[in-house]
């Protein structure tokens, strides 16, 4: 079977856009919804499209950002840029316009682990707090002709594996594999929907793992799976706790590119990494 994917480009647009509100789904995970009038030609149709968000500089708090002058994207001419990549969660149409909702990690709140600026920036995010969003390039759908989807994700995944569920095709077995930092997380498994509804994870089967419980567990629950040739697997979260877990899915079982796709979000002790980079530097895709 081949996986295909439908897809399409978008031209790159930078939109600015207000905080309107900010929830805490759990200790350490905030949805903030932005508001704005730019934001209303915003795609976000794949599961997977991202994001990069700009954040005001913390050494001086100004937002250097790119704008979009005549459809075409201008760079800042001064100061410092940065940006980060987060998944668009959910995007809706209200009576006062339309409203972006982000759900971002706050590392290094209660793990001692550093906090860069997008996780400082969320955990003390306030309404009218101004930020701008670029992108996302392009999207890509749920493979056809799947009957399984397999999703591993930690929390920087789980907007995104939150997305796979819900545009999952019914008659689609979904099972979920969680990294999660330990049981405070859950409070963010079990979240509402943005849209109210019930948490898209209570459609899926899914495995809570505990990282407080030690190493190794992801790629142990990824072994013990039974991936069929009509399974789409996915993954994405800690660079170095994937690698395994990719060498496992292409190698000894050697399912083709098109049935894995396993993404570094982010790097233990790397700032901003980017996640076009290989995953696993001795062995590139
Ligand atoms: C395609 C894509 C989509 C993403 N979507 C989301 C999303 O929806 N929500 C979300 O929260 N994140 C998401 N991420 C991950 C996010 O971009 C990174 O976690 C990012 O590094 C956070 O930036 P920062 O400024 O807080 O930290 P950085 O300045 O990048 O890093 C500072 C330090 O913090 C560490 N660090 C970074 N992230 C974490 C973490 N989660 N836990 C512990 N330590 C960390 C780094 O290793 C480094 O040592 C996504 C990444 C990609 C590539």
């Amino acid at each position: 079977m081949t996986f295909e994917r439908t897809g399409s480009r978008h031209d790159l647009a930078a939109r600015r856009a207000r905080v309107a509100r900010v929830i805490r789904l759990a200790p350490s995970v905030v949805r903030v919804t932005f508001a704005g009038d730019e934001l209303a030609d915003l795609p976000a149709e794949g599961p997977e499209d991202h994001v990069k968000v700009f954040f005001p500089d913390p050494a001086t708090g100004e937002l250097h950002a790119p704008r979009t002058v005549d459809g075409t994207l201008q760079r800042p001419t001064s100061g410092v840029s940065v940006s980060r990549d987060y998944t668009p969660r959910a995007l809706r149409a209200t009576a006062d316009g339309t409203e972006l909702d982000l759900e971002l990690v706050l590392h290094g709140v209660d793990d001692g682990a550093p906090a860069g600026p997008a996780s400082s920036w969320a955990a003390s995010a306030e309404v009218g707090d101004e930020l701008v969003v670029a992108g996302p390039r392009g999207s890509r759908g749920v493979p056809a002709g799947i009957d399984r989807l397999v999703l591993v994700a930690d929390e920087t995944a789980m907007p995104a594996a939150a997305r796979w569920i819900e545009q999952a095709p019914t008659g689609v077995a979904v099972t979920v594999i969680l990294d999660l930092a330990d049981e405070k997380a859950d409070a963010y498994v079990d979240a509402p929907a943005p849209d109210g509804g019930p948490s898209p994870f209570a459609r899926a089967s899914v495995e809570r793992l505990y990282r407080i419980d030690g190493p190794g567990q992801v790629a142990e629950a990824v072994r013990s799976l039974d991936v069929g040739a009509t399974t789409f697997v996915w993954a994405a979260g800690e660079a170095t706790t994937l690698i395994p877990v990719r060498r496992y899915l292409r190698h000894e079982l050697g399912l083709p590119h098109d049935q894995v796709k396993v993404d570094g979000y982010w790097k233990r002790g790397v700032t901003n990494r980017d996640h076009h980079e290989p995953l696993d530097p001795t062995d590139p895709d």
